[in-house]
């Protein structure tokens, strides 16, 4: 997952939540900037809520006090746009770093509506995910914003609205990130643990994954003083702490020199192919029962699908996997991978 559009990986966003005050925009602009971590400041200026009565922003009074901290620190500067008329507003003030937030990633007219007014700009822009797990939502925000021309387009993960999660404000499900890369491998991807957790001691393991997924950066919400945030205090860290949390990352790299990777790990990886290999012998050769058992069910007029028995199968191979220390989402995706793939076989059979 290497980058075209070169920059220091990796590359951190950092500011609070919302501007709230000039003199907390500032102050935590100059604190972040003593630290000497961050590449970007940011400072949501109209927050998209999920209920009305929360604060909602300070809006357009609020952008020359990012712009001021910008000129101050030496620092690029970004906000979040919803619409068209926010991007006015912050073409006008001096805003050359964009990006769009969850709750307007997931409406194709309000993205558009930002591509068409960002259009001859050169705006650096970054998508983040929308709140529901749709990838192709993800992607189609992606290519209206290239399809005006813009070519500095990139993408902030910063996890899904989920019911169940017990663990984190959103559920990550870091699997659609990775197919996100995969589909532009030159994308920017920077991962947003502050939104991923919403909550502050939550963040490191979090940051720390993402560097170990290759992610290009992190975008973190910093404030002066945490608990006293307008918007999202849990989940802010002192622009201190911030400091620190970057300064803990440990950067791998992707590639090893063959010469140094030792004689363990070498041997590790051969036993890994080893059962890759078997692990795909065995399911042919379960497709290969599945086929005899789709002759016998074309012989004896019985549908493919049998509801019931499938359900004794997955109920007694999730208790199985289990045991084995394997995660229930896992053995569902599995499963439900190897019943599709079996009645494809058996409907091939069914249908010769
Ligand atoms: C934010 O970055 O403060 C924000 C509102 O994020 P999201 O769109 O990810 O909820
Ligand atoms: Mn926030």
């Amino acid at each position: 997952m290497t980058n075209s559009n070169a920059i220091k990986r990796p590359f951190i966003i950092a500011g609070p939540c919302s501007a709230e005050t000039e003199e907390q925009v500032m102050e935590t602009a100059m604190r972040l900037k003593a630290g000497g971590q961050v590449d970007l400041l940011r400072a949501g200026i109209w927050k998209p809520r999920t209920r009305p009565n929360s604060f909602e922003g300070v809006g357009e009074i609020g952008l020359p006090w990012l712009i001021r901290a910008g000129k101050q620190t030496n620092l690029p500067v970004i906000t979040e746009v919803a619409n068209a008329k926010h991007v006015e507003a912050t073409l006008k003030a001096g805003f050359t770093h964009l990006w769009i937030g969850a709750r307007t990633t997931v409406n194709p007219f309000a993205v558009q509506e930002i591509a068409d007014s960002l259009r001859g700009t050169g705006t650096k822009i970054w998508v983040k995910n929308p709140i529901n797990p749709d990838l192709n939502l993800w992607i189609g925000g992606i290519e209206r914003l290239k399809n005006v021309g813009l070519t500095d387009v990139n993408a902030i993960h910063r996890g899904f609205s989920s019911v169940q999660h017990k663990t984190y404000r959103n559920d990550p499900m870091w699997e659609i990130p990775l197919a996100l890369k995969t589909e532009f491998p030159s994308i920017q991807l920077i991962c947003d643990p502050s939104h991923i957790t919403g909550k502050r001691d939550l963040l490191q393991p979090v940051a720390q994954k993402a560097m170990d997924l290759i992610y290009d950066g992190l975008m973190i919400e910093s404030h002066i003083d945490p608990d006293q945030a307008w918007s999202d205090a849990a989940q802010q860290v002192t622009p201190e702490r911030f400091t620190e949390l970057i300064s803990s990352l440990i950067l791998r790299s992707e590639q090893a020199n063959e010469s140094t990777i030792n004689e363990d790990l070498k041997s590790l990886r051969l036993s890994i192919d080893e059962i890759d290999e078997e692990i795909t012998a065995l399911i042919a050769q379960r497709m290969k029962v599945a086929e005899e058992i789709g002759a016998y069910k074309k012989e004896h007029q019985i549908t493919i699908l049998q509801p019931k028995r499938w359900e004794v199968i997955k109920k007694k191979q999730l208790e199985y996997g289990q045991e084995k220390g394997l995660s229930i989402k896992f053995l569902v995706k599995y499963l439900e991978a190897l019943h599709q793939e079996s009645i494809r076989h058996q409907t091939a059979v069914m249908n010769k």
